[in-house]
């Protein structure tokens, strides 16, 4: 029997608490669409949906025809799936793990390390640093999708530094006064905003309990008053603060950017850029590892020293994290998030409706195709035979393969596609 090369993949669903509910997720939208057969609770989380060949979710070939079961034991026994730059690179491992996440609650204020930390924090502590690679992480709005990303604007912190006091007591008035000294001189204003968010970040429990107490209780008590509470940014505050009461990560709203992707736009993570995600849908896309340093809205351990040590203290606007995507210049169909690391790199192909054929070309990386709207008949010589793609279908796709979609729906067809352009 000659070598199939291109399969449909069954992908595994992660129930975090954090996760949309029952049918509201499009994680399990798509995993309905996907699997009709499938059962999805009306009352159970459906977080995110792992399409990759991860130790802790492993997507199942959907064809038993094939000998290996899941794609992880697939790629160990053909590695030139990867092609021959990604197989060397990347040690025989699919470089990349491909998600879509459904966000209903808050996930935790993070930032990951680069590479040469990653490999420190490792061999130092292996409890909580579980392996020695780095983690940019891309995500793609597919819903109005909310988010924390890198230090505001220095202006933006020092007003919240004058219309919070409970923010204020917390930074100090010796840091407080540094940042606000060093206002146009780039150095001093970095290691300021260091020296403000670190006396935060280690403040007691208790101190900053009462604190957060105390603002929660005079921003409720403006909003029933009718007053603007924008100033204290009291809105998300009040939000996250029913999420996690008493988490420190409540006031990182003051030193994180509040950022909201329209569907189409993206953020990157590159290490060390503190950031949490909020509310809404999307897709995401990381190298693999699960190296966290956790900054607060969280139950985990949270390791301030690393933490405050290895963060990126570059003040920058809000607009400035919407990560610039491009139209490929070979493809009209296709956007590319490409961002400025080797492990990957996602298109969005987007078929118009007056086109009924279409050729997802093929790349020197192994990649990973999604459906999210639309269906079609894929064929590819490196298939057992024709496969039915509707919304939530993902095929595995090996180097150098191109796949043809004969499109069925009136509307044209969207997908996601991850691989790594070395
Ligand atoms: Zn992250």
């Amino acid at each position: 029997m000659e070598e199939v090369r291109v399969f449909p993949l069954t992908c595994a669903v992660q129930n975090y608490a954090w996760g949309k509910i029952g049918l509201d997720s499009e994680v399990a939208k798509l995993v309905v669409g996907g699997d009709p057969l499938a059962v999805i609770e009306g009352d159970k989380p459906y977080a995110e949906l792992w399409m990759g060949a991860h130790p802790k979710g492993d997507a199942q070939i959907k064809d038993n025809r094939i000998a290996q079961t899941t794609l992880g034991q697939w790629i160990a026994h053909y590695p030139a799936c990867l092609g021959s730059k990604v197989k060397d690179a990347f040690q025989g491992q699919l470089p990349f793990l491909f998600k879509v996440l459904s966000v209903n609650t808050a996930l935790s204020i993070q930032a990951h390390p680069n590479k040469e930390l990653a490999a420190t924090l490792h061999a130092q502590f292996p409890e909580h640093y579980p392996d020695n690679n780095h983690k940019p992480e891309m995500a793609i709005a597919l819903t109005r999708f909310q988010g924390l990303c890198g230090f505001r604007p220095v202006d933006e912190i020092l007003g919240f530094l004058q219309a919070v006091p409970e923010f204020h007591a917390l930074v100090g008035w010796d840091a407080a006064e540094e940042l606000r000294s060093s206002v146009g001189d780039e150095v001093r204003t970095g290691r300021a905003l260091k020296k403000c968010f670190t006396k935060m970040m280690s403040c007691e429990k208790k101190v900053f309990v009462d604190e957060l107490n105390e603002l929660v209780k005079r921003v409720t008590q403006e909003g029933a008053a009718g007053k603007d509470t924008s100033s204290s940014n009291g809105d998300l505050l009040l939000r996250l603060h029913s999420q996690y009461p008493g988490d420190i990560g409540c006031f990182s709203i003051y030193f994180l950017n509040y950022v909201v992707l329209e569907p189409g736009q993206a953020m990157f993570l590159g290490a060390n850029e503190p950031h949490a995600y909020i509310y809404g849908d999307c897709i995401e896309c990381m190298a693999c590892s699960d190296n966290t340093v956790r900054a607060g809205l969280t139950r985990k351990y949270i390791d301030v020293n690393t933490l405050c040590e290895m963060l990126n203290y570059k003040p920058a606007s809000a607009s400035s994290k919407i990560f610039p995507c491009v139209s490929d210049p070979t493809d009209p169909c296709v956007t590319l998030y490409d961002p400025p690391v080797p492990d990957f790199t996602v298109m969005k192909i987007q078929v118009p409706a007056s086109v009924k054929d279409y050729t997802v070309a093929s790349v020197d990386s192994a990649s990973i195709l999604l459906v999210i709207e639309g269906d079609a008949t894929a064929t590819s010589t490196a298939a057992f035979s024709d496969v039915t793609m509707t919304r939530g279908g993902v095929l595995f796709v090996s180097a150098n393969e191109s796949v043809s979609l004969h499109v069925m729906s009136q509307s044209g067809m969207t997908l996601f596609r991850a691989c790594s352009l070395l």
